[in-house]
Parts: C-alpha cells; sequence; structure tokens
C-alpha cells in the first residue's frame, strides 16, 4: 500500500518545511518531497522517530522505587543501585520479563522512540542453569517487542564474571551458541534484528572481548559495551591489564565502524582517540547518568573528535528523547560556562548535531525506513514557536507530551491517549 501524509510541517535537523509530504510504502519512504495531494495531518508535524540505542527494558520496574536512602546504605550510589536492581532481576521469569518490557516498550513509543537497542543480560534460570530454551528471557523480550510494534535490535550480553549466576554463560563458545541460535530464530521477524553486546571489562575478561570481538566482525554485527562509567571500573581495569578500558577493547580487537561504547562518561583524551581512530560509536543515556550520579559525557570531546554520538534511556528512570538531547547540551553549559557548546562545523547551533544523535540520521529522506513520529503543534509547549524555530524547540523546550502519534515500518502504532499497549 502507498499512501501519502501531508502534515503541516516536516522537521528535520535543520528546519521545519510546510507543503511537503511524505509517501509510504512496504515500510519505507517512497519520497519525500512537494505534495498536495494526501492524508491531510492539520495542527501536526512529522519527523523521525528517534532511536533509542541502550535500553535495560526490566529496569523500569524501579522507577520511583529506588529514589531514597536504605537504611543498610546510608551513603547511596551506583553501586549501592545496583544492589536493588539486582534483587529485581533474581525475580524474572519469562512471562514478566516479557509484560515489564511490552510496558516499557509501549512508554517509548509513546514518547516517540521508533526504534529499541535492548541490552538483554538475564539469560538464565536464577540458580545459573538454563531454560529448557537457553534463550527463553531474550525471546520473551523480543516478542515484547513485537506485541508493543517498536523496532528491536536485541544484544544477547555476554557475563563471564560477577553479577548474578543467571547472567552467566560458562565459555564465550557457549553464549556465541547462543546467539547464533537467536539469530536463526530471529530471521523472518520484520521487526527484530540481533546483534552482540559484551556486558563490561568488568564482567567479560580480554579473551571473551577477543572472540566476541571477532565474530562480530566476520559477521558484520552491531556490537555493543558499557565502557568508562564509573571511576572504580577504570581503576579495576588498570589493575587487572595495566589498561584504561577502552584501550584493552582496542587491544582485543573489539573496537570497529559496528562497535558502540555505552557511557564513556569518564574516557580520557586518549579513549576517545581511540574510539575516532576506528570510527566506533558513543551512546549517552544522560537521564540515566545523572540519576546514577555517574557523572558528565564529554560531549565536547567527542563532538571535536567527529565521533557518532546516539542516546538512550537505559534504566528508563526517563523515557523522554527530547530530554535526552536537552541533557546532552545542558550539562555542556553547566561545565563550561557557556551558550550554544555543541555546535558542528559549519553550523551555528547545537539542535542539527543532537537530533542527528537522537534520531541516527539528519531528516526524512526516500529510502528511509518508514519510523515516524507526529508531532502536535497545538500543545501549548510548542505554542507560538515559528516554523524555522520549532526543531530547536523541540530540543530545548518540549517533551514527550508533544508526541501525538508514533509510526513503525508504515504502521500507526501509537495514538494520544493510548497509554497502555
Ligand atoms: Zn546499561
Amino acid at each position: 500500500m502507498r499512501q501519502t501524509l501531508l502534515p503541516d510541517l516536516v522537521v528535520d535537523a535543520h528546519e521545519a518545511r510546510s507543503g511537503v509530504g511524505i509517501t509510504v510504502q512496504c515500510g519505507r519512504l517512497a519520497a519525500v518531497g512537494p505534495a498536495t495531494a494526501g492524508e491531510r495531518l492539520p495542527g501536526r508535524a512529522l519527523a523521525p522517530g528517534f532511536v533509542n540505542d541502550h535500553s535495560h527494558a526490566f529496569q523500569r520496574g524501579l522507577r520511583g522505587a529506588v529514589e531514597r536512602i536504605e537504611p543498610s546504605h546510608p551513603r547511596d550510589d551506583f553501586w549501592t543501585w545496583r544492589e536493588r536492581m539486582y534483587a529485581l532481576a533474581t525475580e524474572l521469569a519469562p512471562d514478566s520479563i516479557r509484560e515489564v518490557s511490552r510496558r516499557c516498550y509501549g512508554e517509548m513509543l509513546s514518547a516517540g522512540y521508533t526504534g529499541v537497542t535492548e541490552f538483554h543480560y538475564i539469560h538464565h534460570r536464577p540458580d545459573g542453569t538454563p531454560y529448557k530454551d537457553p534463550n527463553a528471557l531474550a525471546k520473551a523480550v523480543a516478542l515484547a517487542a513485537e506485541d508493543s510494534g517498536i523496532r528491536l535490535l536485541l544484544l544477547p550480553v555476554a557475563y563471564a564474571r560477577g553479577g548474578l549466576p543467571r547472567f552467566q554463560d560458562p565459555s564465550a563458545p557457549a553464549f556465541l551458541q547462543r546467539v547464533d541460535d537467536l539469530r536463526g530464530w530471529s530471521e523472518g521477524r520484520p521487526l527484530v534484528k540481533v546483534g552482540v553486546a559484551a556486558h563490561s571489562v568488568r564482567a567479560v575478561p580480554r579473551g571473551w572481548l577477543q572472540e566476541i570481538g571477532s565474530y562480530a566482525r566476520r559477521d558484520d554485527l552491531p556490537l555493543h559495551i558499557h565502557a568508562d562509567e564509573q571511576p572504580r571500573e577504570i581503576e579495576d581495569c588498570l589493575a587487572e591489564y595495566g589498561l584504561r578500558p577502552v584501550e584493552l577493547l582496542a587491544e582485543a580487537g573489539f573496537l570497529g565502524t559496528h562497535t558502540t561504547i555505552i557511557h564513556a562518561t569518564h574516557a580520557d583524551g586518549k579513549e576517545l582517540d581511540l574510539l575516532s581512530q576506528h570510527g566506533a560509536s558513543v551512546c549517552a543515556c544522560p537521564t540515566t547518568e545523572g540519576n546514577l550520579g555517574d557523572g558528565f559525557l564529554p560531549a565536547e570531546e567527542i563532538l571535536k573528535r567527529e565521533i557518532h554520538l546516539s542516546i538512550g534511556s537505559d534504566s528508563h528512570v526517563r523515557v523522554d528523547p527530547f530530554e535526552e538531547l536537552r541533557e546532552i547540551e545542558t550539562n555542556a553549559r553547566r561545565l563550561s560556562g557557556r551558550r550554544n557548546v555543541l555546535v558542528a562545523e559549519n553550523e551555528t547551533a547545537p539542535t542539527p548535531w543532537l537530533l542527528r544523535a537522537g534520531w541516527g540520521h539528519g531528516g526524512p529522506k526516500a529510502g528511509d525506513l518508514a519510523d515516524l513520529i507526529e508531532i502536535d503543534l497545538t500543545h501549548p509547549a510548542l505554542a507560538d514557536v515559528e516554523a524555522r524555530n520549532l526543531p530547536s524547540a523541540l530540543v530545548f523546550g518540549a517533551g514527550s507530551g508533544v508526541v501525538a502519534g508514533t509510526w513503525v515500518d508504515g504502521r500507526k502504532v501509537y495514538a494520544t491517549g493510548e497509554t497502555d499497549r
């Protein structure tokens, strides 16, 4: 089916244009350009959907529950939060992980995310023995994405040591066999793709990193890992290897254009140089990093090196792509004492760089996936905003409440008022 949508405005990273139609066919954008005939969307702007590049859907279950001091931990920090998260992770079974994930993905769609990268590390029964189907929990997460209608990049995560027994696989080959099986299962599921990940240099030793890195390189798979989130992780890595986390990843052959480093909060200049040299990406999760007291993204250094950036809602303390983007620039302003800090070369505003981080590209064009959001131009947050200022108003003055509809693969999967999909 071929369908042309005619909103009041079409938004890209630089501007919002009127008189433009978006033609959708077979899950792709067939055309983006001047149009007069089609389905009118009065009071609406169309923009690309945001990509949530880092999620642990089950952690949505912690919302509001961890924002107080526990008597056993008078000094609360990342590590005490992690104890609470482990307690939640202990309880989950295939049905309950599917349910919490479905709700989380429904919230993402309502907030304007059309795709999610799920960093999935709860694999086995609580005592560590595999389920009858060793990928039962990963499949439950994939089914949750299909239930909700969101596009999913599912990353089974290697975990060799520490954490809970149910996170761990006995060896890298055993883990990669599960990844192979999951990839086979996902074929023919149009919304689901499978990549691969290692949890962190804390949880995965050098030998595993080498094997997983070469597996991802061989099959050109997306490859993710948490790195440089907390100072202690760096101290431990230096003590074990004499290298900082990204240095270890470079040495282990883990870095390439298909690699994404989650957080990089405490990455130093040399580590960022390595990411740049290898064409690797960084995924920032500002609302979670703020909530956990991790620190600030070295955003200016990332921009300067032209390292590709994406965003993730990670622990889902907040699910709002506009807020993630705003936090990146606002933190950069707080740190530098300046305004309009994250301005890419040949540009005059931070908005285009931030929106490219949120969308993965600069605006809708023919050939793209038909993953779109409808923006309510009558929303109080956008009243009296001139069309030319709309992209910046979205980043600096709006929240997920302006999203009136969400399209994935050319299908409308969320409309305002439908909160429990
Ligand atoms: Zn994470």
